[in-house]
């Protein structure tokens, strides 16, 4: 079962990566840290944080819990080293809410999206939740990159 995941306040821009690669994430911003370490253990969500504190508070009540690297691809890579994660666009989580989000045709986008995103790109996702409309951008082939290339090294 692919691992799902609860990031503290510092993350908010890895959350939005894990989402986008498929993974079931919730981002806790202002929430204290008892409460953080309260939610992973019941929900079997893996807590991510750059507090180090944290990390031992969570593991001695039960709850799995990482510290990661600085960086968006840093953590991404450690996360695809340490858990074996592996980069799954095609079952992309909205990164706003983390909902799943659905493939839509350009027909259903157009008047919503840029007219010249709409002359570059084929492939667009509408999260039903939030009303979210994604594709893929310049910095994703680097992304999918780094977690595909990190994922095909583990198995
Ligand atoms: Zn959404």
């Amino acid at each position: 079962m692919s691992p799902r995941f609860l990031l503290d306040g510092m993350l908010g821009s890895l959350s939005r990566w894990l989402r986008i690669g498929g993974y079931d994430t919730e981002y806790r911003r202002d929430t204290p840290d008892d409460d953080l370490i309260e939610e992973a253990a019941r929900d079997g969500r893996i807590l991510l944080t750059r507090d180090e504190a944290l990390v031992n508070r969570a593991r001695r009540r039960g709850a799995e819990a990482i510290y990661v690297r600085e960086g968006d691809e840093e953590a991404l890579s450690q996360l695809s080293r340490e858990l074996g994660l592996a980069f799954d666009p095609t079952h992309a989580r909205c990164p706003k809410c983390n909902h799943t989000v659905d493939r839509a045709s350009k027909e259903e986008v157009t008047g919503r999206v840029p007219e010249g995103t709409l002359m570059t790109v084929d492939e667009f996702w509408v999260c039903p939740s939030c009303g979210g409309i994604y594709w893929r951008g310049s910095h994703w082939p680097r992304i999918v990159e780094t977690l595909g290339g990190a994922g095909r090294g583990t198995t």
